[in-house]
């Protein structure tokens, strides 16, 4: 079973995650908005009481080196509420910006707040995104119907997390998840979190995979 992973948004708290994952060879692919990104780390929003953190523009090469980026648009706005200009922005210059920052292809694309329909499909498709995905939980995920609509099987913190792993690994299909790294508040969440990647890695039927392997 390939398992696939994906983080949104961009964050300081992503520096914590992508040290566990280096330490269990895990892969992920990153979904991050390029016109959020200054020169410094920036405030986003709280969260649970805790402020939330964007990475600054200068971090974003070495903190994902090895990782798999897909855009997340310009500035996270709901894509079905822009006129087409702005679309157009939201998608293709953030796939430059991001392009041009890591040195290599951005052929995903992950749907602000899950807002799209068949426009906006059509516009990703035409910005050159090969694959696109957004959050609902779906059971079959791959193949999926639609490479534009490739969604996870489950959030990261899914109270049957293990259930469908499982249920995907008996179908031998695709298990992905999704999440923030902000929403790992406490050291027993991100001593939760460890030991959950540590399982994955160290299952023989089990396999990271980036998801555009999966598509080209
Ligand atoms: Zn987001």
């Amino acid at each position: 079973m390939k398992v696939i992973q994906s983080w949104d948004d961009g964050l300081v708290s992503d520096i914590r995650l992508i040290e566990i994952l280096r330490r269990h060879q895990a892969k992920a692919t990153f979904c991050l908005n390029p016109g959020l990104y200054q020169e410094n780390r920036s405030f986003g929003w709280i969260h649970e009481n805790r402020e939330v953190w964007r990475l600054s523009i200068h971090e974003l090469v070495d903190v994902y080196h090895g990782f798999e980026i897909c855009s997340h648009s310009m500035t996270h706005p709901y894509l079905t509420d822009l006129p087409v200009d702005q679309l157009y922005w939201e998608l293709q210059t953030s796939r430059h910006i991001l392009e041009n920052i890591f040195q290599k292809p951005v052929l995903g694309f992950c749907y602000p707040f899950n807002a799209y329909n068949d426009f906006i499909k059509d516009a990703v498709c035409s910005a050159g995104y090969k694959w696109a995905r957004g959050n609902q939980h779906l059971k079959g995920v791959y193949p999926p119907g639609d490479p534009l609509e490739f969604h996870p099987c489950c959030h990261f913190l899914d109270q049957d997390f293990w259930g469908k792993y499982d249920r995907q690994k008996k179908r031998n299909n695709v298990f992905f998840f999704w999440g923030h790294s902000y929403e790992l508040i406490d050291e027993t969440m991100w001593e939760n979190f460890e030991r959950m990647i540590d399982r994955i890695s160290s299952d023989p039927e089990a396999e990271w995979d980036f998801v555009a392997d999966l598509f080209v």
